[in-house]
Order: structure tokens, then C-alpha cells, then sequence
């Protein structure tokens, strides 16, 4: 049997796409989950890239012991040096380095020539690999690149000490015949390429990464690059859910193939990513979509009542899928109310659980049902975290037919001063902005509002999704609230993206 490596890279890839970025708590607990889910690498982060990254990196590299654990860097020392010392913390770390290697970025970008990108790289993997014992080359837009200077490439990196050699299809440019070639031609033409792991690195752009993936395992690829849901640059990355079940799935087709993932823990994970970054994936998605096990038609629904396997090609509970919602209520208890919780995967200690509890009993009061999003909700609109600048103390809106809308705010700074101001607006969900605005003297551009039901029924709770950006950084910061009353839900999205915002600014200027 071969063992395929899946190496995770939505912290990496996918956090960098707009609108998926994480709070490092965030990542920490998305990490856990993808140790959980049996993924072999987990890529942590770009450390050089801000101190934001290099913390991120640090801390996943504390907490995760059965999965390696990566950081990105270019092909330099000063890159180098800074991932190591995210990683060194790690129990197996790796430094993945990326040079491009296709003429189009060498003479645009790099502006080097073949031989001085060669001798960047030889010299970045000999410098890592006096650091680390692991360590993976990435040769970017390798699809696009010169099969003999690609595997030029490859051999030197080797030679130096590379165990994982990547071979991206950064731009999502190829198709599956092509590629499985690609790959072939490198096994031939490389001498020492029975030294190291090929890996590929599939983008989405023409919606075959996955299938690319699938081609490069069949020419001989040992591991794959993907994220969940599919999320990353652009149009994603190959989406690890479809790779994971086509290789179970289509055992007859894979039969010489294993890989360690546990596939029940696949819709926990897209769920928890999900939860995390607001976004949900579409209905139809296959593998994880809400809809990807529900038959409509009638005579769909008679087959598989008959026999499940007329129209089911998997079963729902292979990957996780909760075959019936527990809807828990104002009696439940809090035996229930933890169990719960712990099955949608989140792993949270005595107090927040206690914490918790008693805003389930209240939301309970307001709202006869309560649902896995309910819950789900609880977790991710938890704003009381001793770190934040300013919490919401009180909120109060008017707003009547021809007359202008107020709305009057009381935040306290964490040293405990309350401070009460008031605004006028458009309507009452500007007005409390300008409030918190005019309290806050931190300026802001809302780029985007969005309103949500939680669940379906009339007592549902809303959730508020907002992006602003503060004091014209050029930063967009993604923020959500959730309430039965969507006013002061929009309040607390905006007190949350504030305080994610002091947050940044004053771990830039601890630096
Ligand atoms: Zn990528």
C-alpha cells in the first residue's frame, strides 16, 4: 500500500484568501480539529510575513503533536530564520520553501535569471536544512515552468537536503492527463527523486484542482496539498473533503492507495471552518454541502428508501454527517447542553462551558427551539475576552417613521470607565456605529452588511456579518454579532471588529 500525506494549508492558503482571515484562538482551535480529522502536515502560516503570522505559527507549533507542523517562507535566510523560530517549539516541524521557477515569474517578478534563482534555492534548502530535519521545496507555478529546468530544479533542492518536493499548479492552468505526464517526466528525468515525497499543490481557477490532485496520485505523488472546503487564492485550492472520499469511495480505482484521515470527522471540520469565518459553503458542495445527502425527487426518495445505495454512493454517516438534529430547549440540561456541544466539535474548558450555560438558559427564554446553529452561534458570538478593548454595557435605539433614528451607546474601557454618547444616522444601525464611532475616536468605512437567520421560524436568531475598515488602513476586518434582535446584533459585530482591530494595533506597536 501507499501512503498518501495530506498536507493541510487552510491556515496558509486558505486564511489569505479576502474574507477568511483568523484570530490566532481561531486557528488554534481549526488546528486541533484537522489533528483530530488525521491530517499528516498542517501548514501553520507565513511567519515573516507579519508578527500577526509568526505568533499564529508559534502557537499552533505549541499545541499540536501528532501532525507536523509548517511554515512558509521565501527563499531567503531572513525567511527562513523567522519560520524556525515559530517552529522550532514544534514536536516535528517543517520549513516549507517556495522560489518560482516558470520564465514568466523569473523575469517579472524575481526578475533573476535561471542560473541565480538555482542558486537561490540550493542555498535557501542548505541553510534550512541546518535547522530543521524536515524540509519541503516548493517550486511555484511549476506547471508553467521548463520540464528540464523544473527537475534541474528538483534534483538540486534534494541534494541539499529537501525530503518533500512540491509541484504546484499555482494557477489552476492544468488538466489531469497533463499533469499525471508532469509528473511521470519528473520521476524519469530526476536521479534522486526515490529520495523524497512528491507533493502537488492544486488551485481551483478552471475547477479541476481536485481532479489534478487525484491524476498526480495515480502518476505517483505521495502527498497532497489541499485545505477544506476548498477554500483558498483565488478560486480556492483542491478541496482535502474530495480528494479523502474519492480515494475511499472509488477503492477499486485506489485500491494500491491509504491515507490516515478519518473520515467521520469531515463535516465537523467544514462546519468548524465555517463557524470560524462566517462563510458558509455552498448547498450543493460535494462531500460536505448541506444538501449532498437529501434526495428531493420522489422517485429518488423511493429508491433510496428501498435501498440506499440506488442513489447514495456514500453514506451520509461515513463522513459525519448527523443523520438527525437534537433540538435541545429551556429544560434541557446541562448534561445535555455539554454533550452537544462537544459533538459539534468544539472543545471548550469548565468555565466558557459554564458561561456558556447560562446564555443557552437565556437565549432558551427567547426561543423555544434550539438548534445545532443555535449552539454553534453561542460559541462563535462569545465577545467577552479579557484582552478586549471595549465591551457593550448598554444599547438603546429609537427610530420612528418620519422622524431622524438615534441611538445611545455605553461602552466600557476595560478599567472599568463607562463612557455614554449618542448619535443620530441614516438609521439606527448607523447611528449606533457613529455612536461607538464618536466613543471609540477610531474612524471607520463599513464596506459591507449582511443580515442572516440562524435557524428558520420567526423567534430565529440574527446574525449580523459586517467588513469595515478603521482609520483608512487599507485593512478590511471581518466581523459578525449574533442576537434575536438583529439592532443589537449589528452592535456587537461592530464592537467585535473595534476590538480585532486594538487588537492588531497593539500587538504592532508592542513589536
Ligand atoms: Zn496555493
Amino acid at each position: 500500500m501507499r501512503h498518501i500525506k495530506f498536507f493541510d494549508t487552510t491556515l496558509r492558503d486558505g486564511e489569505q484568501a479576502p474574507g477568511f482571515s483568523m484570530k490566532t484562538e481561531e486557528k488554534i482551535t481549526l488546528a486541533l480539529q484537522l489533528e483530530r480529522l488525521g491530517v499528516d502536515i498542517i501548514e501553520a502560516g507565513f511567519p515573516a510575513t507579519s508578527p500577526g503570522d509568526f505568533e499564529a505559527v508559534q502557537r499552533v507549533a505549541d499545541v499540536i503533536t501528532k501532525s507536523s507542523v509548517a511554515g512558509l517562507c521565501r527563499a531567503n535566510k531572513n525567511d527562513i530564520q523567522t519560520a524556525w523560530d515559530a517552529l522550532k517549539c514544534a514536536k516535528k516541524p517543517r520549513i516549507h520553501i517556495v522560489i518560482a521557477t516558470s520564465d514568466i515569474h523569473l523575469q517579472y517578478k524575481l526578475k533573476k535569471t535561471r542560473e541565480e534563482a538555482l542558486k537561490m534555492a540550493t542555498d535557501a534548502v542548505k541553510f534550512a536544512a541546518g535547522l530543521c530535519e524536515d524540509i519541503e521545496f516548493s517550486a511555484e507555478d511549476a506547471i508553467r515552468s521548463d520540464p528540464d529546468y523544473l527537475c534541474q530544479m528538483v534534483e538540486s533542492a534534494i541534494d541539499m537536503g529537501a525530503s518533500t518536493v512540491n509541484i504546484p499548479d499555482t494557477v489552476g492552468y492544468t488538466v489531469p492527463d497533463e499533469f499525471e505526464n508532469l509528473i511521470k517526466y519528473i520521476i524519469k528525468k530526476t536521479p534522486n527523486i526515490n529520495k523524497a515525497t512528491i507533493s502537488v499543490h492544486c488551485h481551483n481557477d478552471l475547477g479541476l484542482a481536485v481532479a489534478n490532485s487525484l491524476a498526480a496520485i495515480r502518476a505517483g505523488a505521495s502527498q497532497v496539498e489541499c485545505t477544506v472546503n476548498g477554500i483558498g487564492e483565488r478560486a480556492g485550492n483542491a478541496a482535502l473533503e474530495e480528494i479523502v472520499m474519492m480515494l475511499n469511495v472509488r477503492k477499486d480505482i485506489f485500491s494500491d492507495i491509504s491515507c490516515a484521515i478519518n473520515t467521520k470527522e469531515l463535516y465537523r471540520t467544514s462546519r468548524l471552518l465555517s463557524g470560524i469565518t462566517g462563510i458558509e459553503c455552498q448547498p450543493n458542495k460535494a462531500v460536505v454541502g448541506k444538501n449532498a445527502f437529501s434526495h428531493e425527487s420522489g422517485i429518488h426518495q423511493d429508491g433510496v428508501l428501498k435501498n440506499p445505495f440506488t442513489y447514495e454512493i456514500m453514506t451520509p454517516d461515513s463522513v459525519g454527517f448527523p443523520c438527525s438534529q437534537l433540538v435541545l430547549g429551556k429544560h434541557s440540561g446541562r448534561h445535555a447542553f455539554n454533550t452537544r456541544i462537544k459533538d459539534l466539535g468544539h472543545d471548550l474548558d469548565g468555565a466558557t462551558l459554564e458561561e456558556l450555560f447560562k446564555e443557552f438558559k437565556e437565549l432558551a427564554d427567547k426561543k423555544k427551539d434550539i438548534f445545532d446553529e443555535d449552539l454553534d452561534a453561542l460559541v462563535y458570538g462569545r465577545t467577552s475576552n479579557e484582552k478586549d478593548t471595549f465591551r457593550l454595557d448598554y444599547v438603546c435605539f429609537s427610530s420612528v417613521y418620519h422622524h431622524v433614528p438615534t441611538a445611545t451607546v455605553v461602552l466600557p474601557y476595560i478599567d472599568g470607565i463607562k463612557i455614554t454618547d449618542a448619535s443620530t444616522g441614516d438609521g439606527p444601525v448607523d447611528a449606533v456605529f457613529k455612536a461607538i464611532e464618536r466613543i471609540s475616536c477610531v474612524q471607520s468605512t463599513l464596506h459591507s452588511y449582511r443580515i442572516n437567520s440562524v435557524t428558520a421560524g420567526k423567534d430565529a436568531q440574527g446574525e449580523v456579518v459586517i467588513v469595515v475598515e478603521f482609520n483608512n488602513s487599507g485593512k478590511n476586518i471581518m466581523a459578525r454579532g449574533f442576537s434575536t434582535d438583529v439592532l443589537v446584533a449589528s452592535a456587537i459585530a461592530y464592537i467585535d471588529a473595534l476590538n480585532r482591530y486594538m487588537a492588531k494595533e497593539k500587538f504592532k506597536s508592542e513589536k
